[in-house]
C-alpha cells in the first residue's frame, strides 16, 4: 500500500468514517472490489480512502479514454458523430441556462475544459472565455485549433495579472479533486463579487448509484476520489459562502451510465446472447426510471438525479 494514503474527510476533515462499499477498477477488474468508498460521519460525504496518493493517480488514467481525443480524430465512426451532435445540443443546453442566472455576458472560466467545446459555445454568444486543462494535449488542441484561450495546469498555472470572471464552470472535474477544500478557496479568489459556480459531478444517491451499486460506472475508482450527493455539497458550499440558486439534472448523463454500467457487469461475470438482451432491456427500463427520478427531482429534498448540476452565487 505505499503508494495510496488515509485521508481525513476530503470536505469537513472529519476523522470518523464508516465503510460504504467495495469497489472495482474498470481497467483493473483481476483485482475485484479492492477499492475502499467510506461515508463521513459528519459531513456524510463519500470519498475514497485509502487512495492513490496524487503524484501517483496520473498511471490509472493510462487507459481511460478522459482526453476528449474525439475531436482531434480525422474519421468519426456513426457513435462519434452521434456524440458530437448530442455535445453540441448539450452545450447549448448548458450556456441557455447560465445566461438565466448570469446578470451580463462577461468573462468565464471552466476549469478542466479539455480541447475547449463548451467554451467555443460560450465565446460564440460573445463571452469572454478562458480554459484551464491539465491534460497538455487537450490543452494545446484547444489553443490551436480552437483558437482559444486555454492554460495547461490547473488554477494555480493561471497568469498572475488574471482578472476575475463572473462565472466559473466545472463540468464533471470535482470529483477528481483530491482536496476540494483548496480548490473551493481559490475559486473564491477567482470568481468576482456575486459571481457563479456552476458544478456538475456524478450524483451517488441517483437512482441509477443505488441501483449498480459496486458496479455503478460514475464510481470510477480509484479515478474519482470524491462522491457527492446534494446534502454533503452544499453543507461545503454554505460553509464556504456559496448559496445554492439552482439545482438540475443532466438526463443524458443516467443513459450513459446504465449502457455503461450493463456494459461493466457483462465484462465482469461474462455473459450469453440471452444475457445480451436482458442487460439491454434491463439498460431500457433502469434508464427510463433514472430520467424519471432525475425529473422529479425537483418535488423531493434530495436530488436523484444521474448527474448534480448546480449553480452557486459567491456570497
Ligand atoms: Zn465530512
Amino acid at each position: 500500500m505505499k503508494n495510496f494514503e488515509f485521508t481525513n474527510c476530503p470536505l469537513c476533515d472529519c476523522e470518523q468514517s464508516g465503510l460504504y462499499l467495495k469497489t472495482p477498477d474498470r481497467f483493473d477488474l483481476g483485482i475485484g472490489d479492492f477499492y475502499n468508498l467510506v461515508q463521513c460521519s459528519d459531513c456524510k460525504h463519500i470519498y475514497l480512502n485509502p487512495r492513490p496518493v496524487e503524484s501517483q493517480s496520473g498511471k490509472y488514467y493510462e487507459n481511460a479514454a478522459y482526453s476528449p481525443h474525439i475531436s482531434t480524430q480525422a474519421k468519426l465512426s456513426i457513435t462519434d458523430k452521434i456524440y458530437v451532435k448530442l455535445r453540441i445540443f448539450n452545450n447549448r443546453n448548458k450556456r441557455t441556462m447560465i445566461e438565466k442566472f448570469a446578470t451580463e455576458r462577461n468573462r468565464i472560466l471552466d476549469i478542466g475544459c479539455g480541447t475547449g467545446e463548451f467554451l467555443r459555445e460560450m465565446q460564440s454568444a460573445d463571452w469572454q472565455v478562458h480554459g484551464v486543462e491539465r491534460d497538455p494535449d487537450a490543452a494545446a488542441f484547444g489553443r490551436d485549433q480552437n483558437n482559444l484561450s486555454i492554460t495547461t495546469g490547473t488554477l494555480d498555472d493561471l497568469p498572475t495579472d488574471f482578472e476575475t470572471v463572473n462565472v466559473i464552470t466545472m463540468w464533471h472535474v470535482m470529483e477528481h479533486i483530491y482536496s476540494p477544500q483548496d480548490e473551493i478557496k481559490k475559486i473564491s479568489r477567482v470568481l468576482s463579487a456575486d459571481g457563479l459556480l456552476v458544478l456538475a459531478v456524478p450524483n451517488c444517491a441517483s437512482f441509477d448509484a443505488k441501483f449498480y451499486k459496486q458496479n455503478w460506472i460514475a464510481y470510477d475508482t480509484p479515478r474519482h476520489v470524491n462522491h457527492f450527493h446534494l446534502k454533503s455539497l452544499q453543507k461545503f458550499l454554505e460553509l464556504h459562502n456559496f448559496q445554492l440558486v439552482k439545482k438540475s439534472n443532466l438526463f443524458l448523463d443516467s443513459l450513459f451510465n446504465v449502457v455503461m454500467s450493463e456494459q461493466l457487469i457483462e465484462t465482469r461475470y461474462g455473459t450469453s446472447v440471452v444475457g445480451r438482451l436482458f442487460h439491454f432491456l434491463r439498460a431500457a427500463i433502469i434508464g427510463f426510471v433514472s430520467i424519471m427520478a432525475g425529473l422529479f427531482s425537483p418535488l423531493l429534498e434530495q436530488s436523484r438525479g444521474a448527474t448534480l448540476l448546480t449553480i452557486w452565487r459567491k456570497t
